[in-house]
């Protein structure tokens, strides 16, 4: 027995057993964890993260000093960063900037056959939980769709009036009799007999969080029928790396993933009005959200081929080197206010907006210590430049002050094809699956957000249909 922290902050004993064992409370394991046990299945939820996450709508508790969050070495263009993942229940959907997007049928074509049908078909069952909301336009998103007003999206935000709506919050897991325990960390996998790659009976757990080390159980195995890893893209990548699974074994964990590069431009400052602010206690009234529209662009100038006709997107196969989509596609993020009104703790930045480079040619790689590389595509920055330009001077901006940034959107490190099959099953290998972002075969052009929920919401419905419990 060992013990564990229930959702109220309770400490008891736990059981060693389980049908399923999902690793990780982020958007994808609350709602595979709900999924299993409404179909009658002995769910332990495991979260590595033990502290609350802040419910304030709007504002992304990434900054210095929050305790929501796990920061990943990463080398991004030109210089190291720590990414902030969130390390709480609902994953990092408790601290995004909660906009949700579905996939656009094209992005999907190189994901396989079945797959725009599986998840238009996830995507309905999600959206009955998690039910995002169109916000009205702000003053900056109204200068930058002035400027572009055929081009303009409305995007929806995961919050119900000042209030983030969480996985966790919609899915609900433990309301479904699912055991919920925080601030455990599973270190590996446990093979059964020993044998790596064979079949998996079970997880190994690192230990408590660092801020309860004082009854940190250590190594601790529990034992599964089913294990479903939904640590994220980092996290589960690790998991499966640190259970001797790599390259060595025919999986290619984490050697191609995929982030939108993002470009921040400087606007007038007088854009956006100052009357919100984070109070002392940074507990705003009603804080705005961070994005209500986007602005879509394509660049047809700077295709690898020429285009046929007026067929603006073209899907094209899978290539470890190539773009899926011919012509890149800029989506403009006219942020409400500058970035430290949302970010607790960041130091006052300017008012910027985001260009983002949706389908980009460069791909990135997390390196069997962890760290993530996402080295500077020429193509892709040059589209980006290129794009900041075009952008700075249709809203009258003058000469663009750009900032190197990201747009956190990092998928694809146990890709469907790659390293698991079409059900999550990880590939040659009994008793795991994976079903989070790490999955992706391909980002589409949108924030994963969404995608991740319908795409769990699929695997989910293939497990329960086998039954593997
Ligand atoms: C700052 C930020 C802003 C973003 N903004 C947006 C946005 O506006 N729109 C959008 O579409 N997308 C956005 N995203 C991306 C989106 O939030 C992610 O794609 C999505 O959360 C991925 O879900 P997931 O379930 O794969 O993993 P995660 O959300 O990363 O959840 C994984 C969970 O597993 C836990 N975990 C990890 N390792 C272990 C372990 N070893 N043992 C136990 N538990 C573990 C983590 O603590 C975490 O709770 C943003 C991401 C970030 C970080």
């Amino acid at each position: 027995m060992t013990s564990g922290r229930t959702r109220d902050g309770g400490s008891h004993a736990e059981p060693l057993r389980a049908d399923v064992v999902v690793v990780g409370a982020g958007p994808a394991g609350c709602v595979v964890a709900r999924r299993l046990a409404d179909a009658g299945a002995d769910v332990l939820l495991l979260e590595a993260g033990d502290h609350p996450a802040s419910p304030r709508a709007g504002l992304l508790d990434v900054g210095p000093g929050s305790r929501v969050v796990r920061r990943h070495p990463a080398w991004i263009g030109e210089g190291f960063w720590d990414l902030p993942r969130g390390r709480t229940l609902g994953g990092s959907g408790a601290v995004n900037g909660g906009y949700c997007s579905p996939a656009r049928p094209a992005d999907l074509e190189a994901w396989g056959r079945e797959w725009p049908r599986r998840y238009a078909a996830g995507l309905a069952r999600a959206s009955e939980r998690l039910r995002p909301r169109l916000e009205p336009m702000g003053p900056v998103a109204t200068r930058v769709a002035g400027a572009f007003p055929e081009r303009v999206s409305a995007i929806a935000q995961a919050r119900i009036g000042a209030r983030r709506v969480t996985a966790f919050d919609a899915w609900d897991p433990a309301g479904a009799g699912v055991r919920v325990r925080t601030g455990v960390s599973v270190a590996r996998l446990r093979w059964a007999d020993g044998l790596v790659g064979g079949r998996c009976d079970g997880v190994v757990i690192a230990g408590r969080s660092h801020d309860h080390d004082d009854d940190n159980v250590g190594a601790v195995e529990i034992s599964a029928t089913q294990v479903v890893l939904c640590a994220g893209t980092i996290g589960s990548a690790s998991i499966l790396r640190g259970s001797g699974l790599g390259e060595s074994t025919g999986h290619p964990v984490g050697h191609r993933v995929q982030e939108h590069p993002e470009v921040l431009l400087e606007v007038p400052a007088d854009w956006a009005p100052g009357e919100w602010a984070p109070g002392d206690g940074g507990v705003p009234e009603v804080p705005p959200a961070l994005l209500t529209h986007v602005v879509r662009l394509e660049f047809p100038d700077h295709a690898r081929e020429p285009l046929a006709g007026d067929d603006h997107v073209r899907p094209g196969p899978v290539h470890a080197d190539g773009p899926r989509l011919a012509v890149p596609e800029v989506e403009v993020r006219p942020y409400a206010l500058p970035m430290h009104r949302f970010i607790p703790g960041l130091d006052p930045v300017p008012l910027r907006i985001g260009l983002a480079l949706m389908n980009p040619a460069g791909v990135g790689r997390i390196d069997a210590g962890g760290t993530v590389w996402l080295p500077t595509e020429p193509r892709d920055s040059e589209v980006l430049s290129a794009a900041a330009e075009f952008v700075a001077d249709r809203i009258g901006v003058g000469r663009p002050a750009l900032t190197l940034s990201t747009s956190q959107h990092l998928s694809g490190s146990a890709r469907i094809g790659e390293v698991v099959d079409d059900q999550g099953h990880v590939l040659g290998v009994g008793g795991v699956r994976v079903a989070d972002a790490s999955v992706l075969p391909e980002l589409p052009r949108c924030g994963p957000y969404y995608t991740v929920l319908a795409v769990a919401e699929s695997l989910a419905a293939d497990m329960v249909a086998a039954r593997p419990w």
